[in-house]
């Protein structure tokens, strides 16, 4: 595997203390691995915290009241319901946009108590919008994408089994098509993180995603060819890294310093929230 190597230390490995598991760094070392970049192909822009939702998992704590913001730029299924946003599914559509929009569950009680009262339905009404624009129709290039994410602390189901029964219920049931799914853990990080903290699933969880750790999974996450920038202009390695204040490589850097993208070969900063990325089929 070309991740071979010793441990990858950075001084925020054990930060999670009580997490009751084995560093990651660790756990890279004992498989001969380490975790570096490749070729950053992609740039990821954190827009703010400010959202018309305050999902239960959400790792950034994002809501209606925060006021960070890069921008006035941001979507998701019922942003694109709400009146004055209705022009974005033609904008959207006149570029090309693809779409990956978050779809937590088929069952309306369990998506709402993780992304609020009321999500599903406009979710639905979204998600048909979208195919009347061409979005999600078999062949269509106007790519849509969901993603599923546990309702609580317990790892997602297969993503191959779990995109059959999305694609075959919402066909059925509501007439809805869509391209692909992708099954996440959630993060154990920001509100998520507090809610297993609170609730006394913190370390249980923890241990889960460790003893999920899927040394396959390394070479695809995404952290190895991707940079994410803060409404601040900071550099991170992801938006999790983010989220956790953790720089990228681990030194604190602002987009205006960068001629280019970093170079393949820098170590990523880790800690032991990596565990999410590399449990089961991992998170790329
Ligand atoms: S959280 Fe995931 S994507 Fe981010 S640095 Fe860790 S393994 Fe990479």
């Amino acid at each position: 595997m070309a991740f071979e190597g010793n441990v990858v230390d950075r001084q925020y490995e054990n930060q999670e203390k009580g997490s009751a598991v084995v560093s990651f760094s660790t756990t890279l070392a004992r498989h001969g691995l380490e975790l570096k970049r490749g070729v950053t192909t992609t740039l990821q822009i954190n827009v703010g915290l400010r959202c018309n939702q305050a999902c239960r998992h959400c790792h950034v704590e994002a809501g209606p009241d925060r006021t960070e913001m890069m921008s006035r730029v941001r979507c998701n299924l019922t942003v694109l319901a709400e009146e004055n946003r209705k022009e974005l599914i033609e904008v959207c559509q006149a570029h090309r946009v693809g779409i990956v929009a978050s779809f937590p569950s088929l069952d309306a009680a369990q998506a709402e108590a993780q992304r609020g009262r009321g999500v599903f339905s406009k979710s639905l009404a979204t998600l048909k919008r979208l195919n009347e624009f061409g979005y999600g129709r078999p062949g269509s290039e106007l790519e849509l994408n969901l993603v599923s994410n546990p309702a609580g602390a317990f790892l997602p189901v297969s993503q191959a089994e779990a995109q059959k029964r999305f694609q075959r219920d919402l066909d059925e049931r509501w007439g809805i098509r869509f391209h692909h799914l992708y099954t996440f853990s959630n993060v154990p990080l920001g509100r998520f993180r507090r809610w297993l903290v609170e609730s006394g699933n913190y370390g249980k969880y923890m241990q889960k995603l460790a003893s999920g750790f899927n040394p396959c999974a390394v070479g695809g996450l995404m952290c190895r060819s991707l940079v994410s920038v803060d409404w601040n202009g900071n550099l991170f390695d992801c938006d999790f890294n983010l989220a956790a204040g953790i720089y990228m490589g681990g030194r604190k850097r602002h987009v205006s310093e960068m001629a280019g993208p970093p170079e393949p070969g820098e170590l990523v900063a880790t800690s032991d929230h990596c565990y999410a990325c590399t449990a089961g089929s991992g998170f790329s």
